[in-house]
């Protein structure tokens, strides 16, 4: 399941073959995915110019000339994939149509944006940009975890004296966007905090101290990112899924990586999810 890293991964991918292109055609091959499409959806994409693609939790958000903004919602399996020669950069040729390519836009440029989805998770909706932060999916949530209202000041009396677990009030949308499973295990094990220690038994400086190991936790990993947009080239046009290795997620039975420590890592399921953790170096 794509987290913010994969999603911003995806949104600086998209970015150069979208922004400033028109969307000569919209190609809809289905008329829902988790929800149904917009009304008149194919029509009222038919025509704009992008104005510029932004990221809200795990949502990219795309402007658009007509007034509105496109919401796409990766789900559980989405993908997105550039084909065609946008700007004369990329020759993938996406043997379309697929099965699961539900979207298609086809840019003035002569780039393919596909949305491709087998599971169909995923969303897509329209909405006027001026009321876009009002959006059912966006309007209860909590700060960006990159952004200057993350901070300190704000993150320390949210999780403080919270009779929780500290890995679900992390988890708790409404009070940090778009952090998953896999970054919160991963900033757990860097400021050495077991994940079912509750938050009001966690000291304020610790939980201080998460606010700049999320973001390293996040940036190491869209830095990652980063470098598998460059191999681009090589790679079969799809964006966002790169290879990343984490300290404790997924290493169950592996030697925990802190120096000198002789521990393996363990797995624990709380609410259904799988945390990773080293039982020596998280308290
Ligand atoms: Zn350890």
């Amino acid at each position: 399941m794509p987290e913010l890293p994969e999603v911003e991964t995806v949104r600086r991918g998209l970015a150069p073959v979208m922004e400033g292109q028109i969307i000569a055609r919209a190609q809809i091959n289905r008329p829902d995915l988790r929800w149904p499409f917009p009304e008149n959806m194919a029509a009222r994409l038919t025509g704009a110019q992008v104005i510029g693609l932004r990221r809200r939790s795990k949502y990219i958000l795309v402007d658009l000339s007509t007034g509105e903004t496109l919401l796409i919602h990766l789900g559980m399996s989405g993908r997105m994939l550039i084909s065609g020669n946008p700007l004369g950069r990329f020759v993938h040729d996406h043997p379309a149509p697929e099965k699961h390519d539900h979207v298609v836009l086809h840019m003035g440029q002569g780039a393919r944006v596909t949305f491709n989805d087998p599971r169909r998770f995923g969303a897509m909706d329209l909405m006027a940009t001026d009321s876009a932060e009002r959006h059912p999916l966006l309007a209860s949530l909590g700060p960006e975890p990159l952004g200057n209202a993350f901070s300190e000041s704000y993150l320390v009396p949210m999780l403080k004296g919270r009779n929780t677990p500290l890995k679900a009030a992390l988890l708790d949308q409404k009070i940090i966007a778009g952090l998953g499973n896999i970054y919160v295990c991963e900033a757990l094990f860097r400021t050495g905090i077991h994940p079912a220690r509750k938050a009001l038994r966690v000291s304020e400086l610790r939980l201080a101290r998460l606010v700049p190991v999320i973001r390293a936790v996040l940036n190491d990993a869209i830095d990652a990112g980063g470098s598998s947009l460059r191999d681009f080239r090589q790679a079969d046009g799809e964006l966002g899924y790169f290879q990343h290795s984490f300290d404790v997620y997924g290493r169950e039975g592996a030697p925990c990586r802190t120096d000198c420590c002789t521990q393996t890592v363990r797995r624990i399921v709380q609410s259904g999810r799988s945390s990773f953790y080293c039982p020596n170096c998280q308290r």
